[in-house]
């Protein structure tokens, strides 16, 4: 016969704390307290396979509930000494609810349960205090008519402050016992009134309500909310704790409170709680009384006049306080406990794992591990990677004012104010001037760069989290706001429209990237902290990771921040970035614009001192650490002139008609550029490209390495490659230029040549085009775009639909698509291998920074993640994390 029916309480308890799925979270640790012998309140939990069972067969219970439910209140009642029902002697019960997962939104607690007007007689004789025993009937009549019948609670607050305003009484401690048998009358004739019935007298029927509220409760729709938004199954049911009463309102030698072992704000290692007098249950968090503090020294640092329960009741507080100690030894975790002391003995009610912010979380975690309660590993898995980037990045203090316009997607984390500006120029001279800027767009492009570069952040009324400005903003580390769809931006008169409001170049907004909020004016911010604990959790984890961690990373300034948040190389340096820079942007169109490979040569002549001093400053700070460079990869459209104005510039200095030009630039002009003459395609048309940037590299190379006395060994990469005969052309230029150094310089560069995987193609192809690479960097985002054939910077019209209507559980920009991308990484992983066995393998796209995909990286036996560089700390504690296993909760 199936158990529908657990007992707890001294010397018999069914349950423990492993049996949470069957028990709820709550009724397994107070087995699991009863069983550590704990002062608990006997009681009996009726499992979650009953809500199952409800739900199934029309809100009925299994046949032997009954007579389950009958036996463990004869169990209940032996171990109190007490009977539910009986007239001279009642047990009276509270009725809780609870789940796996602690869930907001279910059926309140009801208390004092089993009282009518007989019974109360009874609790006032046993009590000796009339006034006790009628202020817990009011409050079970008040709580069971608001959770369990329905009606307002606001109706039994109104009759409570009538009485108060008739005697003239301040508070409810003051109402004396005539008063509550007063309330308790009035109370049940508003119940009449309002359901037409009495409200119910027979204990058991009290019970058997209770209980069916609970069950119903977990189909309300603020309950169904929260599963929806938090990922529980409805399946999981909800548990029904019944339990013997304890009192807290006994009298002055009584009390109730909550408390953490641990401070949850900031994680120092002192109990931290507060508790009240004279009360019951929800009164300390109710707010009706202010509530006092635990202990001595929180008293004095809160200076508050209202004394300690330390001081209180000394002996009561040094139980709780070793009962507080035993409870985190036995977890193994910071409890968030709930107590209750009757009559100077305690009793506790819950206990559970404290939630707590990262910073307290990162100090619990490191000294937890010290004190050697839990391992080094356990600490480090005890840490969400993702929520690392707040303690990176300024935020909006949470006390301060909003003035929110709007919300668009949280594509950069951190937070910003500054003055408007619509054009990257005037982000420039605005930087020049020393004043803080945020860079408004309808989206960027790769013309922006210097302007985003100059900006405090970046807010874009279109474009998802993998647009322009959402995936430069990343790199940068700079907060960026994307897709606020409820902006509009008129260029022409140089003003942003919201929410009815106008804003021009100047005004101060501030954006928040971590969560999309738009807000006029400046907000408080708090600048990042990295504690000695965050340091000594990220030593612990660089210890256990296999996989390096390199950053993606082009300017100086770049890379000086991958350095200090731990980067080991750089896996990606994207070359195109340095053609936007300053005047090199006329030089560019010069080369692409010119009829002849002299022309060409011409103009790249006077872009090579411009690239070898670009990498010569990243070989100084790298030394010998690898560099991985991507040769120009992006469309060309991306460089081509567009204005009149441009074109004429570029002519000027080409000394051609105008007009030619623009039919020149007509005539590169593609339907599809992601798709057209791009990688290693351009190089292809373009050999002399690949020449000066190979001379680039390896003249900084010999160079750094001379005056510095390292060996810079550069990683040169060829983008975009889907045929292994393109990386050979392309290779063949690069190792003749290689040559030529070796014997202008005499030197003997080392190098590596490799390609990105980012073409199905080219990850089916992996075995032959191995032969040719000696690495492999796998391009994610393109591959993932190539792979589903979807333009990432169109993506956000339609993906956002596809994940409401479940077409796809997450943006596969932003997550690794493990089944389907994953495949083709693995494919390109084993083939590449078999053709060389020590092929470099690593990840340079935008999941380089997540960690569902760090784990899938570390399962595939990748070399190395690189990401941006303020990710750099989550990739090294998810790789850490990848290797203990643990992540698979995540994925
Ligand atoms: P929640 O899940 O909202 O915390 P609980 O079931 O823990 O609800 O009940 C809320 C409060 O009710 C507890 O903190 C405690 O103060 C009080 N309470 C619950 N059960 C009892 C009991 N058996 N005796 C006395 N007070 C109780
Ligand atoms: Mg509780
Ligand atoms: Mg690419």
């Amino acid at each position: 016969m199936t158990k529908w029916v657990y007992v707890f309480g001294e010397g018999r308890t069914e349950g423990a704390a492993d049996m949470r799925n069957l028990l709820g979270g709550k009724g397994a640790n107070l087995a699991e307290m009863a069983r550590m012998g704990l002062p608990v309140p006997p009681g009996f939990t009726v499992t979650t396979e009953v809500c199952t069972h409800y739900y199934k067969n029309e809100h009925s219970y299994p046949e032997a509930l009954k007579a389950q439910v009958e036996d463990a209140l004869k169990a209940v009642g032996a171990l109190t000494g007490r009977t539910f029902g009986d007239t001279s002697d009642p047990l009276l019960l509270s009725v809780r609810s609870g789940a796996r997962v602690s869930m907001p939104g279910m059926m309140d607690t009801v208390l004092n349960l089993g009282l009518n007007d007989v019974t109360v007689k009874a609790l006032a004789e046993q009590s000796g205090d009339e006034r006790f025993a009628y202020d817990s009937y009011r409050r079970f009549i008040q709580m069971y008519s608001d959770v369990v019948l329905g009606v307002d609670n606001d109706y039994f607050e109104e009759i409570i402050e009538d009485i108060k305003d008739d005697k003239d009484y301040r508070l409810d401690t003051d109402l004396t016992a005539d008063d509550w048998k007063g309330c308790v009358e009035a109370f049940k004739e508003k119940v009449k009134e309002e359901l037409g019935r009495s409200f119910p007298e027979d204990p058991h029927e009290q019970l058997w309500g209770a209980i069916g509220a609970v069950f119903s409760s977990w189909m309300i729709p603020r309950a169904q909310t929260y599963r929806k938004i938090h990922g529980i199954p409805e399946e999981w049911g909800t548990a029904v704790n019944v339990q013997a009463m304890v009192y807290g309102n006994m009298g002055e030698g009584s009390a109730t409170g909550v408390a953490f072992t641990r401070n949850p704000a900031t994680g120092e290692n002192a109990l931290y709680g507060e508790f009240l007098v004279n009360a019951q249950g929800e009164d300390v968090v109710a707010g009706i009384r202010t509530p006092q503090d635990i202990t001595e020294a929180a008293r004095i640092a809160s200076g508050s006049e209202k004394p300690s329960l330390e001081a209180l009741m000394p002996e009561v507080f040094g139980q709780f306080r070793e009962t507080c100690c035993k409870l985190e030894t036995h977890y193994r975790e910071m409890q968030d406990l709930e107590f209750t002391v009757e009559r100077g003995k305690l009793w506790m009610l819950q206990t559970r794992t404290g939630k707590r912010t990262l910073k307290a979380a990162l100090k619990i975690a490191v000294e937890m591990a010290e004190e050697g309660l839990i391992t080094k590993e356990e600490a480090v898995n005890r840490i969400d990677p993702g929520s690392l980037d707040q303690l990176l990045h300024p935020t909006i203090d949470p006390n301060a004012e909003r003035d929110e316009l709007t919300t668009g997607l949280p594509a950069s984390p951190g937070a910003a104010s500054g003055a408007i500006v619509f054009n990257p120029d005037d982000a420039e001279a605005e930087k020049a001037e020393g004043n803080a800027v945020i860079l408004v767009r309808t989206e960027t492009s790769p013309e922006d760069i210097h302007g985003m570069h100059a900006a405090e952040g970046i807010l874009t009324s279109r474009g998802g989290m993998t647009s322009h400005a959402a995936v430069v903003a990343r790199g940068m580390g700079k907060p960026c706001v994307s897709g606020a769809g409820a902006i509009r931006v008129d260029m022409q008169r140089q003003v942003m429209l919201v929410d009815g409001r106008t804003f021009k170049k100047g005004d101060i907004i501030t954006i928040d990237g971590s969560s999309g909020q738009v807000l006029a004016g400046r907000a408080e911010m708090l600048e990042p902290e990295l504690s000695g604990d965050f340091q000594k959790l990220m030593d612990w984890a660089d210890a256990m990771r296999r996989m390096k961690v390199r950053a993606n990373a082009e300017t100086p300034a770049d890379v000086k921040t991958a350095l200090a948040f731990g980067a080991e190389g750089i896996g990606l340096c994207r070359t195109e970035h340095m053609f936007f820079d300053g005047d090199r942007i006329l030089a560019v169109r010069e080369m692409i614009l010119s009829d002849t490979e002299e022309e060409r040569r011409e103009a790249l002549a006077k872009l090579l001192p411009m690239q070898r001093d670009d990498f010569s400053q990243i070989f100084e700070l790298m030394e010998d650490r690898p560099v991985t460079i991507r040769l120009l990869d992006p469309p060309l459209h991306e460089f081509l002139p567009k204005t009149d104005e441009e074109i004429g510039e570029v002519a000027r200095q080409m000394n051609v008609d105008p007009e030619d030009l623009k039919e020149r630039a007509l005539e590169l002009e593609e339907f599809n550029p992601m798709l057209g003459n791009r990688g290693c395609r351009l190089l292809i048309s373009y050999p002399e490209i690949a020449e000066m940037q190979a001379r680039a590299i390896f003249e900084a190379a010999a160079e750094v390495s001379r005056r510095r006395g390292v060996t810079v060994k550069p990683e040169v990469m060829v983008p975009l490659v889907g045929l292994r005969s393109e990386l050979d052309f392309v290779r063949g230029r690069i190792e003749a230029i290689a040559k030529e150094i070796d014997a202008e310089q005499s030197v003997s560069l080392e190098y590596s040549i490799g390609t990105m995987i980012e073409l199905p193609r080219a990850a089916l192809r992996a075995a032959e085009i191995a032969e040719s690479a000696e690495f492999f960097s796998f391009g994610t985002n393109d591959l993932t775009q190539t792979t589903f054939g979807i333009s990432r910077d169109d993506a956000a019209s339609f993906l956002g639909t596809y994940q409401e209507r479940k077409i796809l559980e997450k943006d596969p920009f932003v997550s690794l698509d493990t089944n389907g991308v994953g495949e083709l990484i693995e494919i390109a992983a084993q083939r590449g291998r078999e053709s060389r066995s020590d092929i470099k393998l690593g990840i340079c796209g935008e999941h380089g920074g997540d960690a569902a995909s760090i784990y899938f990286c570390e399962k595939t036996g990748l070399d190395y993640v690189s990401c941006s560089p303020f990710r750099v700390p989550v990739a090294r504690l998810a790789a850490a994390q990848a290797v203990l296993k643990k992540v698979d909760r995540d994925v």
